[in-house]
This record gives structure tokens, sequence and C-alpha cells, in this order.
């Protein structure tokens, strides 16, 4: 992949009863060497709306079923705006002026193009009055800057969530589309001396995913970005016994190495290394990380060596793996700050990038953990998104973050959840925020069970004095 491929951001919406199975369809069609799916965030149904601009108004048509979908293309605009209406007619779109629509596709944005024909203006124009629009996309890019001035993602939602909280509360959520596979053939790699020979011949550039196995589309979502943006990809598979304090789950950590590499095949990935942990920690390993500053609080306080583990090991496939891209989940906040420090810090050559958090129709952040979770159980555990969810609305009229706190705490106190810590962020110094002047990032753990949950969202205050 790679070569003179652009960002870019579709919307498909539908009015069909069956929309989400022609999403579907509809992505594994779009697909080829020229277009790449990177992600899609869960669709939303919500009143039809008619007309443009200011004068939009739901006036009770038929309910709409609308996502965000991000691709990598080699397109230009127009070239995609005619694969995206051929698409629309083998899905038997009629354009008669009826708002019964089998899908229609839009395209948002493209890289930083901007496009004013009669056929086509990008970014779309009225992307950013509506909500079945900024809503998904927040999902899939919260952090994506909008051109024309309009900020980021998240911070147009917000403003809009302060003008129309409305528009957001009639949207039910749905599932994500499913994306299509990238067949690939992924080697295994089982020792360190496996991995450099794969690595000195791997042509052009190479992004580098860590796990610690047992995928999920979580760290799914960090492959497919890896495919789309470097030559080729190597995933790592290694339960680190280095970040589990005493007590915590390190025995029970699931392993599913044969279904890992199966969706590593279908998903893109050339090489998967999974070494025994002598390959990394012989018996007599004596040297590691100790990061400070962002790894102080929260995460760090409640597990005092985890931060340490993880820097170790993080830095030791760094230096195995040579990554021009390394690829990590924003699920894992903290864990980004430190890493982006240590990065930074040590002059590590190769590129850290963060990819948004995946989570469920439901709402739960995907995670290798909750299989753990039984129906009672995970029923509980949204309570920790909801509050998140809660927190973001709060902030698009409140700066000052007690006040969003208060609303979140409420939440999870009423999901009966035992909290461990519910806080607002700074995303890079991991410093408690007392007033939203730029996003920032809402954050909490809680326990459900005998399992820890933690899940954040980026917070933007939306209201008519934001910066
Ligand atoms: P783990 O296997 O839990 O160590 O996670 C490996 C990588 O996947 C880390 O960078 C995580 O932040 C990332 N990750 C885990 N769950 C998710 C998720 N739901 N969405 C996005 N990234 C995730």
């Amino acid at each position: 992949m790679t070569a003179g491929l652009q960002g870019a951001f579709l919307a498909l919406g539908s009015t069909a009863p069956d929309a989400l199975d022609r999403f579907d369809a509809c992505l594994a069609a779009l697909q080829d060497d020229d277009l790449q799916i990177v992600s899609a965030a869960p669709c939303v149904r919500g009143p039809f709306v008619a007309g443009v601009g200011a004068s939009e108004a739901s006036d009770g048509g038929p309910a709409v079923t609308n996502t965000v979908v991000r691709i990598a293309t080699r397109l230009e605009p127009a070239a995609l705006l005619a694969r995206a209406l051929d698409e629309e007619v083998r899905q038997g779109r009629v354009r008669d002026g009826q708002p019964e629509r089998s899908l229609d596709i839009d395209v948002l944005l493209h890289g930083e193009t901007t496009v004013e024909t009669a056929d086509l203006v990008v970014p779309h124009p009225r992307m950013f009055d509506r909500a079945f629009v900024l809503q998904p996309l927040e999902a899939i890019a919260p952090m994506h800057r909008l051109p024309g001035g309009h900020g980021t993602v998240v911070a147009a939602a917000s403003r809009l969530r302060a003008q129309d909280s409305g528009a957001f509360e009639t949207l039910e959520p749905l599932r994500a589309p499913v994306l299509p596979a990238l067949p690939a053939s992924c080697t295994r790699l089982e020792d360190g001396a496996a991995l450099e020979a794969w690595r000195a011949e791997a042509p052009g550039s190479v992004g580098v995913v860590m796990t610690m196995g047992a995928l999920h589309e979580g760290h799914l979502a960090l492959v497919r970005h890896a495919c789309a943006e470097n030559d080729r990809v190597v995933v790592t598979l290694f339960v680190n016994p280095l970040q589990f304090g005493e007590g915590e789950d390190l025995a029970r950590y699931p392993r599913t190495l044969e279904a890992d590499e199966a969706l590593l095949r279908q998903t893109g990935a050339d090489a998967v290394y999974v070494p025994a942990p002598d390959d990394l920690y012989p018996s007599d390993f004596s040297t590691f990380i100790e990061p400070e500053g962002p790894a102080q609080g929260f995460e760090g306080a409640r597990r005092p060596t985890h931060f340490r583990g993880v820097t170790t090991i993080v830095l030791k496939l760094w230096m195995r793996t040579r990554p021009d891209r390394a690829y990590f989940g924003r699920k894992d906040a903290q864990q980004v700050a430190v890493l982006t420090r240590m990065v930074r810090d040590l002059d590590l050559p190769g590129a850290l990038c963060v990819v948004p958090t995946v989570h469920a129709a439901d709402g739960l952040a995907l995670s290798s953990r909750n299989r753990y979770l039984d129906g009672e159980a995970r029923a509980s555990a949204l309570g920790l998104s909801r509050a998140l969810r809660v927190m973001a609305q709060a902030a698009a009229e409140e700066a000052r973050t007690e006040t969003i706190l208060s609303a979140g705490r409420a939440v999870l106190a009423d999901a009966g959840l035992e909290v461990e810590y519910l806080a607002v962020v700074d995303a890079e110094t991991m410093l408690p925020v007392e007033t939203l002047s730029r996003p920032a990032l809402a954050m909490g753990v809680v326990r459900v069970a005998a399992t820890r949950l933690l899940d954040n969202r980026w917070l933007a205050f939306g209201g008519a004095s934001a910066s």
C-alpha cells in the first residue's frame, strides 16, 4: 500500500430497512488497490433531515441510518465521487427527489484538498451542522483538524452540542459496518533472529503494532491504520510479565495465538512476531526504563511497576523492529502519554501514531479483558461510557471541569460502579485540568467484579466564548 495514498472521509446514509447490510456491501465493493477502508464509525439512526444549510429541519420523513468511513485512497476527489456514484447506482439509487434512498455516499473531506465545482464541494458544506455526521466522525477521528477554521472534530461537535443537544440525543446507536478483509500471508517470526532477517529484507516503510494478543477490533484498527500508511506491517504478540504487578491477571491473561493469526491474515499484516519470554528477557536481565512525568498519577500511582514494564518492553521491541511508524491505541491514554515522552526524551527514530479507541455497539471500549464479563457485569460496565458521554455533553455548555466531573460522577454512582478514578486531564502531561481551554481527556477506571475497565473521551468546551 501507501505510495500516493491520501486520507479521506466518506459519509454513508440510507433509509432502507437493511441499511447496515447495504453499508457492509458498499465497503466491500469500494475497497480495491486504489482505496482501502481504514475505519468505520458505529452507525446512528435518526430522523430524516430535509433542506439545506440553516433551513435544515426534521420533517417526519423516513428514519435515516448514517455512518462515516475513513479511507486511504489514490483517487482524486472527482474520481472518488464517480466511484461513489457508481456504487449508489449499483445499490439501486434513483434520484427522483423523494426522501427514500437506498444508499447515499458523500465525500466529506479529502486530505487538505478543497474542491468547488458544480458537482462536488469538499469539505462538504453542511457537515459542520449535522449531528449525524459529526457524531460518527468524532468516534473515528476526534482530533482530526478540520479545514476552514473549524478546529478539531471534537471542538466542532461540542459547538453543535451547545447549540442543539437534541440533535445528538435523537440518534440511536447501531453497530459499525463490517470492514472488508485485506488478505495477507502473515509470516510467523518466532525469535529475534527471524525478526531481524524479516526486518532487514522489508522494502520501504515499516509499521509496527505492539500487542499482548487476544486480538479484537481495537487492535485490528491499529493494524489497518498501519497498513494504510506503510509498505510492510509487523504485529508483535507478547504477554509482557514485566508490566503485571503482584496479584494482577498475568496467569489468566487470555492467550489465543491461532485465532490471532487468523485475524491478522484477514487484516493485512505481513508478519507476526511471537517471541518466547527468554527471547526478550534472558535470566540475568537487569536493565529497566524508569518513566516519570506523565507516568506518575492514575495508573502509575495504583500499579507502581506497570509503566516501567511497558516502557522497557516497548523500547526493546522498538529497537528490534525499527518502525517508521509505531501504532498505539488512545484507549490506554496514559500509556500513550508515557510512550510519547519516552520517544522524545530518548530520541527514538520513527513516529509514534495514536489510533482512536474502538467501542462496541453498546458503548463498551473493546478490551481483551471484556471476555471476563458476564451479561450482568457488562451491563453495569456500560455506566463508564455513559458517564463519559454525559461529560462531553456537559462540556458543551460548561468549561469548569469540576462541574463536568460532577455530571460524570453522578452517572457512575447511579450505575452502582466501584470507581477507582474519574478525571479531566491534559493528554500530554496527564495533569488535571481546571478549565477547558483546549481539548482535554476525560478518563476513568471502574472495577466490575474482579475486572478493571478503563476508557476515556475527548472533551471540548462548546460554549460561545470558546477559544
Ligand atoms: P494490549 O494488547 O491490550 O496491550 O493493547 C495493544 C494495543 O492495542 C495498545 O496500543 C492498546 O492501546 C491498543 N488497544 C487496545 N484496545 C483498544 C481499543 N478498544 N481501541 C483502540 N486501541 C486499542
